[in-house]
């Protein structure tokens, strides 16, 4: 569950209660989806007068598809299937399953938004990286940047674009408005030796608020050669042993790598539709924060006496973050109230 109240509005678009928080939402009972003989929840709008169904707090109401193939859908996606693929497995046409996959990416951005923008984040340390990809030809490149909170292996967010200023900047521009202020508290940031996130990092943030270590990696023949350290704000002393490096970034995009077949390296999965892309990477980013647990983030609970109970409490990112409560689903993020932003 979100770590803040969500509370339900009307998500008719013609209603005159539309989006409002002065009006009355109660339960008004179940319904039966004639297809698939799933139960759903309904709603009773009382400013408007109407009955609506808990699938109306995200585009896939009427889509002809029950919860259960949506989760299939998203989590085909995450394992890097196609909507081609998608549609064939699920035996739906293809526009269907580019409709549900645009709907529960939407309500991924949705969520993952709002959730940062209410709740703030609490970020030490950052690392921020970037993959390639092509687009429709193989000569045009096409870059993914992406940042991490290193401590709770929170994946912050991410932008399409060109390897230049601009595309960092939106980066930087993206988590900086979630950022909690903390006074005194300085921002540990490391990246490759990409100049774009210098320049990114001194023009969005206070000089004081952060402090800023480069990994230069050297490569002779695809081999590892020399790892040089390139203190540009701070020194040494800053950032503590296991922080001098970018190795939890690097394996967040190895992940990634491995999960959206746009990244695979040496194929001909290249993308397409920037759109295919994006819509993958919010699946997994919904994915990878809220719904699996973080090997790393086990907390022991060894020390403890407890008898026939698990010795591990898990967490996800998103819990570690202090955004969610507990592990989420695919059921839950669709039918989650999220207001309209701004
Ligand atoms: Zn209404």
């Amino acid at each position: 569950m979100l770590n803040t109240p969500v509370p339900k509005f009307c998500p008719k678009k013609d209603c005159p209660c539309y989006q409002s928080l002065d009006n009355k939402i109660t339960k008004d009972g179940t319904y039966k989806v004639k297809s698939s003989g799933e139960r759903r929840q309904a709603f009773y709008c009382h400013g408007g007068q109407h009955r609506f169904s808990e699938m109306a707090y995200s585009n896939l109401f009427k889509k002809q598809g029950s919860v259960k193939e949506y989760s299939q859908a998203a989590k085909l996606i995450k394992y890097g299937l196609g909507v081609e693929q998608i549609a064939d497995v699920l035996e739906r046409d293809v526009r269907t399953i580019e409709g549900w996959v645009k709907g529960i990416a939407d309500k991924s951005q949705k969520f993952h938004e709002f959730a940062c923008l209410a709740i703030t984040l609490n970020l030490l340390y950052l690392q921020m990286d970037e993959l390639w990809s092509y687009l429709k030809k193989k000569k045009k490149q096409l870059w993914v940047f992406i940042s991490l909170e290193a401590d709770t292996k929170f994946w912050i967010n991410f932008e399409l674009g060109s390897r230049t200023n601009h595309t960092a900047n939106r980066l930087v521009k993206g988590w900086k408005d979630w950022l909690r202020r903390t006074p005194g508290q300085v921002l540990k940031v490391t990246t490759d030796k990409l100049a774009a996130y210098k320049n990114a990092l001194s023009k969005q943030l206070e000089p004081s608020s952060y402090v800023y270590l480069q990994i230069v990696k050297k490569r002779f023949k695809r081999r590892l050669k020399t790892v040089k350290k390139c203190w540009i704000k701070g020194t040494e002393k800053d950032f503590p042993s296991g922080t001098q490096n970018t190795s939890y970034i690097e394996r967040l995009n190895l992940t990634l790598r491995q999960r959206i077949s746009y990244l695979h390296r040496k194929t001909l999965g290249y993308c397409k539709n920037k759109n295919n892309l994006e819509r993958s990477l919010w699946l997994n980013l919904f994915d990878y924060n809220y719904c699996q647990f973080h090997r790393s983030l086990q907390i022991d609970l060894t020390g403890e006496k407890i008898k026939f109970k698990k010795r591990y409490k898990e967490v996800t990112p998103g819990m570690k973050m202090g955004l969610t409560t507990a592990q989420l689903n695919w059921r839950y993020l669709l039918v989650v109230p999220i207001p309209k932003s701004g």
